[in-house]
């Protein structure tokens, strides 16, 4: 009686209950595959350090005594697809029973849930006692309502789960959100923290990944990866993280420098998403930093929010809308993207900035993500679907449960406005009031037509200049449609000329 239990690349977490006890009857399936390195165009990073985290996991698990098999993707048994290898691996060890854990991305829980059809009831689905909520707790929440507001579900996630609490259930320090003491520039000071841990060398795993076939882009970096590869280095670098950043954090979330890449960000997505940490062991670090001094409040809630609110909330988000929620495209954009998308060979500082970063660290932090790159695709009008394809792609920390909905939702507002309360697009002003971008830019951030103008400007009012129909009864939109208004004709019609010129220059900007 033998039965094989899959554990997926994301499914890293030693803590999960069937770790508890070594029982002779279980194998553990592990599988590097060409259908997860190929579904789209990964970064280098990403592949390597999912691959290397397994292996390290593998290798745990042997150390504690349990049967692991492990189909490397060199490996000439490796059938490359989850349902050939699962056959292959259930044969191999005679399995009578197949188990395996809640996955996150539909793709695979449609594969699982049809292999598991087939299998009948000696296959099972368990937890992955990963979350803080259920695939469905913001479909219950928000049932009936056509705006999802995360503050909803951020307040019911902090009183379910007793986070930063006063004894009478009130919110610590009397508000709920400290957003408005947060978010300034970075004047340089207080110094960017240091990476948290030694760098791994991954030569030889790179050259079996390409001799393997796999294409991929952005700097490999093999022999010095610096994510974390296991619980113990992504501890090491929550701790870091709560010494030297939180403190920091919230002043600083939405500053961008030329002169720091992560700037006071935890670097923990990556550790989160494949389950070395826990979200509470996350959210209970920052607050007891917090209730013993070490961080001030709005950092410490400006923190919390991102894990305890959004990450929950845009999987909630996933799980209610998916299957069909990657065809959406609210605005009707088709543009596809530049090539330097893949090369980082632009003029615009800032994108060249927070496109470089992403192919040469596998991450931006959030502003770049949503005010440079999010916001230029969604001005000039780039196709949703090819966003979102890049952004899985490029970033170490992308899984299409948490990536769809920040870019498609958030980002692009393909849904019309199911996660976002109006689009998320600024002129350049934005850009020059959180960061150093501008200053040595080839482009005027003040200018709106004319040669030298920042791309920016002139894309933000013919975006919304081309979207009237559909936005400018957002009472949130009131101002700039105002604005819009108040253009003079001839104006209007230099911004939408200057608009179409930068899109026929899109390769060359
Ligand atoms: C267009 C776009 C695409 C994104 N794609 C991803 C993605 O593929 N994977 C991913 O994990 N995050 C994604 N995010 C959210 C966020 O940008 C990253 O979580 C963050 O930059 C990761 O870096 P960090 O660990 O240093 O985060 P920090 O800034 O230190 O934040 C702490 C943690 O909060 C969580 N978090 C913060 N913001 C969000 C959010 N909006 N949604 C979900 N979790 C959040 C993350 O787990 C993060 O590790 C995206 C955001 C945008 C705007
Ligand atoms: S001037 Fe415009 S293109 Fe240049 S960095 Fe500023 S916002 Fe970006």
């Amino acid at each position: 009686m033998t039965t094989v239990r899959l554990i997926l690349g994301d499914q890293l977490n030693p803590g999960h209950p069937w770790f508890a006890r070594v029982d002779g009857g279980v194998v553990y399936a592990m599988m590097e595959m060409r259908q997860e390195t190929d579904y789209v165009l990964h970064h280098a990073q990403k592949i390597l350090a999912i691959f290397a985290a397994m292996r390290d996991f593998a290798c745990h698990l042997r150390g504690a005594g349990h049967q692991v098999d492990y189909l490397a993707i060199g490996d000439p048994a490796n059938r490359q697809s989850l349902m050939a290898n699962l056959d292959l691996l259930r044969d191999r060890h005679g399995a009578t029973a197949f188990e395996y854990q809640a996955p996150d991305e539909w793709r695979l829980d449609r594969q699982l849930a049809e292999y598991s059809q087939r299998l009948g009831p000696s296959a099972r689905m368990v937890d992955s006692d990963h979350f803080l909520s259920a695939r469905d707790t913001a479909a219950s929440l928000f049932q009936g309502r056509r705006r999802w507001l995360m503050e909803h579900f951020y307040r019911h996630m902090r009183r379910a789960h007793g986070v930063l609490l006063e004894p009478d259930g009130g919110p610590a320090g009397g508000q709920w959100n400290y957003d408005h003491d947060n978010r300034k520039p970075w004047p340089g000071l207080p110094a960017e923290p240091g990476d948290a841990r030694p760098r791994h060398d991954h030569t030889g795993l790179w050259r079996q990944i390409t001799d393997a076939g796999v294409a991929s882009f952005g700097e490999p970096m093999a022999d010095s990866l610096r994510w974390p590869l296991n619980r113990a280095e992504a501890l090491a670098q929550l701790d870091a993280f709560l010494s030297h950043g939180l403190p920091h954090f919230g002043d600083y979330q939405d500053a961008m420098s030329t002169r720091g890449w992560r700037l006071f960000h935890s670097l923990l997505s990556f550790a989160l998403n494949t389950k070395m940490l826990s979200p509470l062991e996350v959210v209970t670090g920052a607050e007891q930093a917090w209730r013993r001094g070490a961080a001030p409040l709005p950092a410490v809630e400006g923190f919390i929010r991102q894990i305890l609110g959004w990450r929950e909330y845009v999987r909630g988000v996933y799980w209610a809308h998916m299957p069909g929620y990657d065809q959406r495209n609210a605005l009707g954009h088709t543009v596809p993207l530049p090539r330097w998308f893949w090369t980082g060979q632009v003029g615009m500082r800032c994108l060249a900035q927070a496109v470089g970063q992403s192919l040469r660290h596998a991450y931006a932090h959030h502003i770049q993500r949503l005010m440079v790159i999010g916001n230029f695709a969604l001005l000039v009008g780039l196709d949703p679907a090819a966003v979102h394809r890049w952004y899985l792609g490029v970033y170490v920390d992308a899984f299409e449960w948490v990536e769809l909905p920040n870019t498609l939702g958030m980002s692009q507002f393909a849904d019309g406005g199911v996660m976002a309360t109006k689009p998320y697009v600024s002129g350049a002003a934005y850009i020059d009031r959180m960061g150093d971008y501008c200053r040595g830019c080839r482009y005027d951030r003040k200018a709106r037509t004319g040669p030298r103008a920042c791309p920016f400007n002139a894309l933000y009012w013919d975006f919304l200049d081309r979207h009237a129909p559909l936005l400018s009864a957002n009472p949130r939109l009131a101002l700039p449609y105002r604005q819009l208004a108040r253009m003079e004709p001839a104006d209007r019609g230099a911004v939408r000329d200057q608009a179409a010129d930068i899109r026929r220059r899109l390769e060359t900007l």
